[in-house]
């Protein structure tokens, strides 16, 4: 007789066998669906028992799942275990998950493997990043730190807009309200965590003739000097300004606005990011006069550390994501199109993310709902999902965009559509 694998809910302590809860998509739901959210049910195949989280696809194939809660855990299940992760077992409960988000009232918890200083950090080891190219959905596959920059954006409220912002967002205000957003952001990495304001630093913005800004600036290039030499492993995020072409070792400097040092990409890393922003205009060099913003995790170079100098900068991971000129993020060319025609007739709108949004009215509906659109327009009563259909030539797009206009009438909330394989104009807005 071989081994039976068997799970536990935290919350009643309740054992049931793995078999029996995933044998039907009715089963899933009846035992997993109440304890749905991250690190609520533990596979006892080893001992200490492995931290899983049950999660909920309602576009493509209604599914309940289970997926690891945390990245360093996931490797320990027996080898008898179904969720083992083992080549060619790639069914539903074994699928790799983006790291698990938890939505407070008024905080974001986001769990990853983010080490804190250099020697927990592998050189060369795949970061989180690597993770969720193996999922099903490519399109909406996002490394461990962009979710952790949406949830950053989305407690900032970035991702709204109101007439009223016009002229506020420049570099200096939007830095402010991500040190603050921050706070209500919390990293779990491990058995440990903190708020990612500890940790999170963004240059000041630069000038040459203020001179309390020109100490800022100071200041700030001496605290990350001090912590780098410290081998301490930081978030280090801000503007995208430039990147060089690949060096002699294959990598790449990349640097940030109003930040006179470069953070170097090794080669994997840099072909990864390379790949991430392949189909954007300008690809990873990008156009002049558009917004990118970069996420970072960085320490200092291996090498000796002089006091005077600041250490050469390394990242271990980098997430970099679109936005428009109001700092509202971007998922394609023709978001920007609708995005900027809202901002120009004055209306009102947020632009959710696919995951680890704020707990609010809209992210609220787009829970109940099982659909995330790419716009809310917020000034209509009742609010307009927005779906900009980018890819209507691909069958399973087909699928999932029909999937999500039946939930729309089934629940009769208003929608905006644009196929732009059918026209190029902007159909005219609600
Ligand atoms: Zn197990």
């Amino acid at each position: 007789m071989g081994n039976s694998a068997f799970i536990r809910f935290i919350r009643t302590g309740q054992v049931m066998p793995l078999e029996v809860v995933t044998a039907t998509a009715e089963n899933r739901e009846h035992y997993l669906k109440p304890f749905a959210g991250s690190a609520t049910v533990e596979c006892l195949c080893a001992h200490p028992p492995i931290p899983m989280t049950v999660a909920h696809r309602r576009v493509g194939t209604e599914s309940w799942y289970l997926c690891p809660a945390s990245a360093t855990e996931k490797h320990r299940h027996a080898e008898w275990c179904p969720l083992h992760l083992g080549a060619g077992n790639d069914s539903a409960d074994n699928l790799d998950a983006p790291p698990a988000v938890t939505v407070e009232d008024n905080r974001t918890i986001i769990r990853g493997s983010f080490t804190r200083t250099w020697a927990e950090a592998k050189p060369g080891a795949k970061a989180d990043a690597e993770r969720s190219e193996t999922g099903s959905s490519k399109a909406s596959a996002r490394s461990g730190l962009a979710v952790l920059l949406w949830a950053l954006w989305s407690q900032a409220q970035l991702n709204t807009w109101k007439p009223v912002f016009l002229g506020k967002r420049f570099y200096g205000s939007i830095r402010g309200r991500l040190l603050s957003g921050a706070q209500r952001v919390t990293v779990e990495s491990g058995r440990s965590n903190w708020s990612l304001a500890d940790d999170l630093h963004i240059p000041p913005a630069w000038s040459a003739k203020d001179q309390v800004q020109k100490t800022a600036c100071a200041q700030f290039e001496a605290m990350l000097h001090a912590k780098l030499s410290h081998h301490q492993v930081l978030f280090l995020a801000g503007q995208f300004r430039k990147i060089d072409e690949t060096d002699a070792d294959g990598g790449r400097m990349i640097y940030l606005s109003h930040f006179r040092h470069g953070l170097w990409l090794p080669p994997g890393l840099a072909q990864r990011l390379e790949k991430a922003t392949s189909q954007w205009a300008g690809g990873l060099a990008g156009e002049e006069g558009e917004h990118r913003f970069v996420l970072a995790r960085v320490r200092a170079k291996k090498g000796p550390v002089a006091s005077d100098v600041m250490p050469n900068i390394e990242c271990l991971d980098i997430a970099m994501e679109r936005f428009s000129q109001e700092w509202i993020p971007l998922d394609s060319e023709h978001e920007r199109r609708v995005c900027d025609l809202l901002v120009a007739e004055g209306r009102e709108f947020a632009k959710p993310f696919t995951q680890a949004n704020r707990k609010d009215w809209i992210s609220g509906l787009c829970l109940k709902l099982g659909v995330v659109p790419d716009f809310v327009l917020t000034d209509r009563k009742p609010a307009v999902f927005m779906e900009v259909l980018g890819r209507m030539n691909e069958p399973d797009y087909q699928v999932r965009t029909a999937e999500k206009m039946a939930i729309y009438q089934k629940t009769g909330r208003p929608v905006w559509t644009w196929d732009v394989l059918q026209t190029d104009m902007i159909p005219e807005l609600p």
